[in-house]
């Protein structure tokens, strides 16, 4: 496996790929009369980007802008206050991955109270927490069901099996959220000028390179691509040849994960369990059809349903440019906060918190240039 994937880490590859895409971006950049914008849709690209160093060594001539994939920064700040109110409830555990516990809500976070007393635990798999809440009767355990098409089909699961084994004190608060929905609302948004898209690999493995064919009716180039510094070359190369030659297409450049209809059995699981419905979006509100709830046969595992909680009036922090961020209208340093008031050690947002947040990315590796 190491062996295979040297190639992907190769400096001469990587070499040759960087001059080969500066020659293209030239030629476009020329053309268009501005840098070329991409945004790269996942927080793993972006970190992965940032690592690289890639922003700034392509950055005279592309434009690098991170967006909503970052499944903790997306979550929605009313969201995130439900789910403190759930960890407040008398005989209520929460159980979470962990970059959900350190997200600041309006006036706490899961962090603040678990120290201050709430019994919150992260587990590594949905899995896990159904074995946890049939070792405790005792306790309701609520699973935060926060991510994209690639954690939905796990909770899926987990949901199917606490069914088979007939607990009654699991319960799932769905947050997840469609990748694809989110593309389009990007796309309908006229202050966003995205030249092209470097999609997620991921949730590509889970919904197939067909599943961005609509991208093609607003004529817009994308690459899938994996997560090594050549994979991200490769897809920026792609999208720049596209770009040049006027034949934008959705191409696949992660072949060795992703297939065109992507994994069918996840899906098949996912379609079991949940129906899509409408979801709020930090930064977007309201995307149509970008959500999940339960269907009726699993509607007894709905924790908001479940659970009556007071109504929360969530609060912007002050100053945060998370929502742009996640947009692309911003980077994270042209928000004023950044590595000022705000740092991973004392974040404001959650695009601070995550280890798939663009200011933590920038905070890390971009900060100093
Ligand atoms: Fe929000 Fe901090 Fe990022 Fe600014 S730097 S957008 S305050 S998370």
């Amino acid at each position: 496996m190491r062996e295979f994937l040297t190639k992907f880490r190769d400096p001469e590859i990587a070499r040759a790929l960087i001059k080969d895409v500066r020659h293209l971006a030239t030629r476009v950049a020329d053309r268009l009369g501005r840098r070329v914008v991409l945004m790269e849709v996942c927080g793993t690209h972006t970190v992965a980007i940032s690592r690289a160093g890639l922003r700034s060594l392509l950055g005279d001539l592309l434009d690098l802008r991170s967006g909503p994939g970052c499944p903790v920064c997306v979550t929605d700040y009313a969201d995130v206050d439900r789910m403190v109110a759930l960890a407040r409830l008398p005989g209520v555990t929460v159980g979470t991955f962990g970059d959900m516990v350190r997200v600041p809500g309006s006036d706490s976070s899961l962090e603040r109270e678990r120290a201050a007393g709430a019994d919150i635990r992260i587990f590594y798999s949905p899995a896990d927490a159904v074995a946890w809440a049939a070792a405790h009767p005792e306790r309701e355990l609520v699973f935060l069901g926060v991510g994209f098409e690639t954690t939905a089909p796990a909770v899926a699961l987990s949901i199917k099996e606490a069914g088979a084994r007939g607990l009654k004190n699991f319960s799932v608060y769905v947050n997840h959220k469609l990748v694809p929905p989110a593309l389009m609302a990007l796309l309908e948004d006229p202050e966003i000028k995205v030249d092209g898209f470097i999609l997620p690999g991921h949730v590509s493995a889970i919904i197939g390179r067909r599943a961005y064919s609509f991208l093609e009716a607003f004529r817009l180039p994308a690459a899938i691509t994996g997560f090594e510094t050549n994979d991200i070359l490769e897809g920026i190369r792609q999208i720049l040849k596209m770009m040049w030659g006027k034949e934008p297409r959705v191409v696949n450049g992660y072949t060795r994960v992703v297939r065109e209809e992507g994994n069918k059995i996840a899906q098949r699981e996912m379609a079991a369990v949940f129906r899509v419905g409408d979801a709020s979006w930090r930064g977007f509100g309201v995307i149509p059809g970008s959500g999940l709830t339960l269907a009726a046969p699993f509607a007894a595992f709905d924790a908001a349903a479940r659970f009556t909680l007071p109504p929360v009036v969530p609060r912007v922090p002050a100053g945060c440019a998370c929502g742009e961020i996640l947009k692309g209208k911003l980077t994270p340093k042209e928000c004023r906060l950044f590595a000022v008031a705000c740092n991973p050690t004392s974040p404001v947002g959650p695009c601070m918190v995550s280890s798939e947040g663009a200011c933590a990315a920038y905070y890390q590796f971009e900060r100093h240039y």
